[in-house]
């Protein structure tokens, strides 16, 4: 004998019945069945509505019942060949009169009862369960239909009803022995009391009858056939990589079900596990798919973590004061007043210093706990032994299950830390002393986060998604985007990262996508996207609250610069080629490094300095590892390096800036490099790595530009001033050559000075034969005086800068 049940999905239309009966028919060729049917999918709530809405007297509960009147209607007329319909729906019929005249009832009265309305949202399992019946006859000759209620004996408790297993074993027992039929029908989720009132078993109850008649009947096996393939690692619906579980014990189950998996109604193992019956969950639109199997023995696997499971609208209910410390019987009298007003406790902890306790309880039952609570400790509060209780709503249980947690150091660290390197807020801890349970309470806002993130660190192989934020889409941006879209299948099985660019924003245009954008035609997405407002993109980012999120400014913009702490705050990483912020004022550069060490979130900008080329990281180490910086000496900006390498007397200065401009090897504004700024704030940036304190007004700047170059305030102004100063320039440069030198841009920081300008370069230097746009730093250390550390190559353009931005990416990822 093996006891099937089908949920509301798989029976909520005509074809699905179709494809249900085809599996039972199946089935009984080989087993005599009891098939346990749910309401059609979504009925329950709307006979929930209808009556509440009828108790409150408003009439559109007549359009509800005649939703749900149409609904079984129309799957009769599909089911079944004209001739054979007539008998169906005025059976149906009837049913649905006897429902309409509850519900009048309930409107001329204006109430409803628990007792009533467990009769009007049992209604659903007994339209659903005849017209299966009738359905199946079609095709199982020897196929019958059974009332639960005739079988399944409660108490009086309405809405969760307990069963009295005594007599309700005995009923199944004889019912079951007396029939002949091959397949036996039956409504889930109803029964009935000794009184003879109708009851129901508890939302998602119709498993749980299954698991009954499982236990009554000495069931081979119980199946509970849903819409999902099986008991997943995690909710399906919100982790888009959770994964069937094959196998997994009773008590695994029940932890999993009980904190939320409502694939399986928690109750229902307990029967199962009595008599030792094993359990599938199986996906009624995949029969062949495996499912889960729910046994004593499961097959062992390598991870001790089964399932992560969760509980939304939680609130926790702390009490708190010195009156608690020792004093016998405070939890007693707490869970005494809970259980008087029907308050389920979903979660408890105490510290040891027992000064205070703190349980996790139903959002809907809060008001009633706190008051009850603050009622029982009247005296207590009025003497300040004790707090009045605070309530914390709108938060959720996240838990960790599986039975051989308890063989495994460091999961509870695992799942802190992966929580907390993503900005989630743990409120309260508990792990039960089986260890087959580690739960936390957060902030609801977080759930998707934690449970993603969760289920990447203990199921999926250690492959990390990473979402990527990225401003500015000029030249670099444009080479950064290429080359994610080229590296993503590299990452993700060399690196196991999976690199995803949710949004893109340049100073016209944001786009967002929580999916993660399509790389191909980023350009015409973002022509339509909606109006660029920093602002709004810090808030976007921060409301889809993804983990490991990571903002990429590829700006020159200081207002973007000024969005960094905001990201930091909320554990957002940033990683910027824009040199602003880190050449700001040294509080504001301090504060950022300390804001990103605070909350976890690294701040990367390695492309300040010499685009691609390893100079920061390089020096970060050296100084880590206790070197000291003495003396730096460099040439640091590609750009003037590209200009005075091209700038030979064969074409005028004008247009070598112009043409490094086009190549990209110049800030858009190519003043910015000319006037050294640019350079002094790389030295800048070099200077506080090493350790020192100091201002951009600190560095000299000896600016080669004329007074009238410097003094323009547009590009094209500043270009003109290039042409109307040619000779000054030429004068430069045959000057470097008549002493056989070069120009070079030179930065140079001793002694505490730094200083930046034009240096006429002698053949010996080793900045003499520079080529192109190529950097060089020579950093004198304790660990090398003699002979500096070196690092020298391409210091400018797109593609290098934008692999110095992606290497930083993927630094942030580690993290
Ligand atoms: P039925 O109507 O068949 O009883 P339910 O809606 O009660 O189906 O339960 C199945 C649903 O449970 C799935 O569609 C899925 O969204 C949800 N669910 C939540 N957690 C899990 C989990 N861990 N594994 C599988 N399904 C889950
Ligand atoms: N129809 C009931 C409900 O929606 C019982 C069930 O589907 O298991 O809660
Ligand atoms: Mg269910």
């Amino acid at each position: 004998m093996n006891v099937l049940k089908f949920g509301g999905t798989s029976v909520a239309n005509a074809n699905n019945i179709t494809q249900v009966c085809q599996i039972v028919a199946d089935k009984s060729k080989e087993d005599k069945l009891a098939v346990v049917i749910s309401a059609f999918s979504g009925v329950t709530d709307l006979l929930l509505s209808a009556s509440l809405k009828a108790a409150a007297k408003d009439e559109s509960y007549r359009e509800l019942l005649s939703e749900i009147e149409k609904k079984h209607f129309d799957a009769i007329k599909e089911l079944l060949p004209i001739q054979q319909q007539s008998a169906l729906l005025s059976h149906v019929k009837r049913i649905v009169n006897h429902l309409e005249t509850l519900l009048d009832g309930c409107f001329l009265l204006g109430e409803r009862s628990a007792r009533t309305s467990d009769t009007i949202i049992g209604f659903g399992e007994l339209l659903s369960s005849c017209i299966v019946a009738e359905t199946l006859k079609q095709s199982v000759a020897k196929s019958t239909y059974k009332d639960s209620r005739e079988l399944i004996r409660t108490d009086d408790n309405f809405g969760k009803a307990n069963v009295d297993f005594a007599k309700t074993n005995v009923l199944i027992k004889e019912y079951f022995a007396s029939t002949d039929a091959h397949v036996i029908v039956l409504p889930g989720f109803i029964g009935s009391s000794e009184n003879g009132d109708n009851t129901t078993l508890g939302r998602g109850g119709s498993d749980y009858t299954a698991a009954i008649l499982a236990s009554g009947l000495n069931a081979d096996k119980l199946e509970i056939w849903t819409d999902v393939n099986g008991m997943f690692t995690a909710n399906p619906k919100i982790v888009r990589q959770a994964q069937p579980i094959a196998s997994i014990s009773y008590q695994e189950a029940m932890e999993l079900s009980h904190f939320g998996a409502k694939v399986l109604y928690p109750p229902t193992i307990q029967p199962a596990l009595d008599k030792n019956i094993p359990i599938f969950i199986k996906n009624t639109f995949e029969p062949n798919v495996y499912g889960t199997l729910i046994s004593a023995n499961p097959e062992k696997s390598q991870n001790p973590i089964k399932g992560i499971s969760h509980i939304e609208g939680i609130s926790l209910v702390t009490l708190e004061g010195s009156g608690m410390i020792g004093v016998a019987g405070s939890s007693k009298r707490l869970f005494e007043v809970l259980s008087d007003k029907g308050i389920n406790v979903i979660f408890i902890t105490q510290a040891s210093s027992e000064h205070s306790i703190c349980i996790g309880i139903l959002d809907s039952d809060s008001e009633k706990a706190q008051k009850a609570i603050d009622n029982a400790f009247e005296t207590e509060i009025s003497r300040h032994r004790i707090e009045p209780c605070i309530v914390e709503k709108g938060l959720c249980i996240v838990a960790l299950v599986g039975e051989n947690m308890k063989n495994h150091q460091g999961l509870s660290g695992k799942m802190f830390s992966t929580l907390g390197k993503n900005n989630v807020n743990i409120r309260a801890i508990a792990q039960g002393a089986s260890e087959r349970n580690i739960s936390v309470v957060i902030n609801e806002r977080d759930v998707k986060k934690a449970l993603n993130t969760l289920h990447e660190r203990f199921f999926e192989d250690n492959t990390k998604q990473i979402n990527l934020f990225v401003m500015g889409v000029g030249n670099v941006g444009e080479k950064f985007l290429d080359q994610i879209h080229q590296q993503k299948k590299f990452l993700r099985d060399n690196l196991k990262i999976n690199l995803r660019v949710i949004a893109l924003s340049n100073s016209k245009k944001m786009i967002f996508d929580e999916e993660g954008l399509s790389l191909k035609d980023w350009k015409q997405q973002l022509e339509s996207g909606e109006n660029a407002d920093i602002g709004r993109f810090v808030q976007n980012v921060k409301t889809l609250n993804l983990r490991n999120s990571i903002f990429v400014d590829i700006t020159t913009n200081q207002h973007v610069s000024d969005s960094y702490h905001q990201y930091l705050e909320d554990s957002i990483a940033v990683v910027t080629c824009n040199k602003i912020a880190c050449s700001s004022v040294y509080e504001n550069y301090v504060d950022l490094k300390n804001t990103s060490r605070k909350y976890g979130a690294p701040f990367l900008f390695e492309t300040n300095v010499g685009a691609g080329l390893p100079i920061i990281d390089t020096l970060k180490n050296m100084v880590a590892s206790g070197d000291k910086v003495n003396k730096i000496q460099a040439v640091l900006s590609g750009s003037l390096n590209f200009i005075f390498n091209n700038f030979d007397g064969n074409s005028s200065f004008h247009d070598v800036v112009k043409e490094a401009g086009i190549q990209g090897f110049t800030e858009p504004d190519p003043k910015i490099d000319l006037s050294g700024v640019d350079v002094a704030r790389k030295i800048l940036i070099l200077i506080r790595e090493s350790g020192y304190e100091m201002e951009m007004h600190d560095i000299e700047n000896k600016s080669f530009l004329p007074k009238e170059c410097l003094d323009t305030q547009s590009v094209p102004d500043f270009f003109v001033s290039l042409l109307t100063h040619a000779k000054h320039f030429d004068d430069l440069y045959d000057q470097a050559k008549s002493q056989d030198c070069r120009l070079k841009y030179v930065a140079q920081f001793e002694n505490g000075k730094a200083a930046v300008g034009l240096q006429f370069i002698p053949k010996d230097h080793p900045f003499y034969n520079l080529e192109g746009k190529d950097n060089i730093v020579l950093f004198f250390t304790d660990r090398y005086s003699d002979q500096p550390l070196l690092i020298r190559g391409a210091g400018a353009g797109a593609a290098v800068t934008a692999s110095g931005i992606f290497a930083d990416v993927i630094r942030a990822s580690n993290n």
